[in-house]
């Protein structure tokens, strides 16, 4: 069945495969977006943690360089004119734990008494620094806001004051760290920086940076970092930010209590569900083998459903050509509604074809005898004429048949019309018709048949009735007229004509014998 309709079988297939691709979809989907999710969540935690971490280290780095400038301070305070016990003891804070890039120890004025490195030629001048005027004039142990030295470096001074044992003030003990060169500060925060793109930075309470793994980026100010500001307002946290350079970031940040200071530690989002992408990619790829097999037997499975009523539609059609319904008994209706259909089909077919081959006989056949009847009849001459069939016709009428019906009635005389076709196409040969031509008379019609040839089949015939014995309990007799065309007739009705002038022949000598019309009588006619 050639037809542009759409096909059931891609119909299902269709369908399957799309509740297939968006069951797929919607899994990898919802599964990436939990996965994203908690990629989030996670980074932001740990980056949290971490900055909270670094605060407290830092907080606690901080509390150990003035404990340790304290300790100076107290074993100086007698020495302050000893140059010497001097010069030891800022080299010695400033090697000992590489806390400070420098150590100086000044008298109340400010004159620097000793220097670590001697290479910063200060010593015999008076400080005028921004971290030494502060702790000059605050006479308390201070930590100083980032500034640029005299020397052009960027740095924090940590000081302690000196106090004599009346508590005089004599002078302080200071350390400073250059930001931008290494120290142990800068170790301790760059120490857990790791390669996966995660960085910390620091920034003191003004929201300068003090501490970056980019030093160009040391000493920015970065206010309009969200982040910043939070920090710089004194909480502990995590957010969604955008970097300076529009980089989305997952950060998290804690603060230094005692100077204000903002730690950041942070990841770029890219970076942070790159794992998610490839873990995407490998679902899919994992995927493929159970994806072909599924297709495989979508494919299959519809290829099944379908078929029986694919089949069921073609051999429909086809039995309907054919007019049997033996196609469609070879479908396989393996499922309720195929077989129902399968069985419906061919109870409607096999009742429509019975009905279509009733009313076809019906129309050809006369109904008592089973013979062809007159209408088919007169077709088949007419055709047989037309296409110039040479043929004879033997017309017959059962003798005195009116008695038969007046002696035994009228259902015995309808037995005996029977009896006598029957034994009509017993004497036809193949290709010979039979037909009843009106109540008791008979024609047969001998196609490519001679006038002796037709003679002998109606003898025959005569004869057998004459001894058999009919439904009437006796045998019946008949007369039979022949013709024969064209040598006799040229025409249909002249060639019945000649017949039953024949017929009329054989009556009128007695009955019970068969004559043949005369050649030149009919043709003359
Ligand atoms: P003949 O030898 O001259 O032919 O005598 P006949 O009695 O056969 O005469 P006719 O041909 O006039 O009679 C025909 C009779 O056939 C009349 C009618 O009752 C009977 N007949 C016609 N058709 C039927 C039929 O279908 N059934 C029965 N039982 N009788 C029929
Ligand atoms: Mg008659
Ligand atoms: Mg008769």
């Amino acid at each position: 069945m050639k037809s542009h309709h759409l096909k059931l079988k891609h119909l299902i297939m269709g369908v399957a495969m799309a509740a297939f691709f968006f069951t797929s979809i919607g899994s990898v989907w919802g599964g990436y977006r939990m996965n994203v999710d908690s990629i989030k969540e996670n980074t932001l935690e740990t980056n949290r943690v971490y900055a909270q971490k670094l605060a407290s280290t830092a907080e606690s780095y901080l509390h150990e360089a003035h404990q340790i400038l304290g300790y100076s301070a107290n074993q100086m305070r007698d020495k302050m004119e000893d140059e010497d016990a001097l010069n030891q003891e800022t080299e010695r804070l400033r090697l000992q734990n590489q806390m400070f890039n420098s150590v100086v120890i000044t008298n109340a004025e400010g004159l620097v008494l000793s220097v670590s490195p001697p290479s910063i030629e200060i010593k015999g001048e008076v400080l005028t620094s921004i971290g030494g005027k502060e702790a000059l004039s605050k006479k308390t142990p201070t930590i100083s806001k980032p500034y640029e030295a005299m020397t052009g470096r960027l740095i924090i001074f940590i000081s302690h004051p000196i106090f004599s044992e009346s508590n005089e003030y004599l002078g302080m003990v200071a350390g400073t760290i250059y930001l931008k060169e290494p120290n142990a500060f800068k170790t301790l925060l760059g120490e857990h920086y790791s390669k996966d793109g995660s960085y910390v930075y620091v920034v003191d309470s003004d929201g300068r940076v003090i501490y970056h793994q980019d030093p160009s980026r040391i000493n920015d100010v970065v206010t309009k970092n969200k982040v910043v500001q939070a920090v710089m307002s004194g909480k502990n946290g995590i957010q969604l930010v955008e970097n300076t350079k529009g980089v989305k970031m997952l950060a998290g940040y804690s603060t230094v209590p005692s100077t204000g200071w903002g730690v950041v530690s942070q990841k770029p989002l890219d970076i942070a569900l790159a794992p998610s992408f490839d873990r995407v990619q490998d679902v899919i790829i994992k995927s493929v083998p159970l994806m072909i097999v599924s297709i495989i037997i979508v494919l299959w499975a519809a290829a099944r459903i379908a078929n029986p009523l694919q089949q069921l539609a073609t051999l429909t059609e086809e039995s309907l050509d054919k007019k049997n319904v033996e196609g469609l008994k070879s479908v396989s209706g393996w499922y309720f509604e195929a077989s129902s259909l399968k069985n419906v089909l061919i109870r409607s077919l096999s009742f429509l074809h019975g009905q279509v081959m009733f009313f076809k006989d019906q129309s050809t056949v006369d109904p008592l005898t089973g013979v062809t009847n007159r209408r088919t009849m007169d077709a088949m001459l007419a055709e047989w004429l037309a296409s110039n069939v040479s043929h004879a016709i033997i017309l017959l009428d059962l003798d005195h048949f009116k008695s038969v019906n007046d002696t035994y009635g009228h259902a015995v005389g309808d037995k005996v019309l029977q009896f006598s076709a029957k034994h009509m196409e017993s004497v036809a040969r193949e290709g010979d018709v039979c037909c009843r031509y009106g109540g008791e008379e008979f024609v047969m019609l001998l196609p490519n048949t001679t006038e002796e040839e037709a003679a002998q089949v109606a003898e025959r015939l005569r004869e057998i009735l004459a001894t058999t014995e009919s439904p009437c309990g006796r045998p019946v007799t008949l007369s039979a007229g022949i013709a024969v065309y064209p040598e006799m007739a040229d025409s249909t009705e002249a060639l019945i004509e000649a017949a039953d002038g024949a017929l009329y022949l054989a009556k009128q000598a007695g009955r019970n014998q068969v004559k043949v019309a005369e050649q030149s009588l009919s043709k003359n006619l």
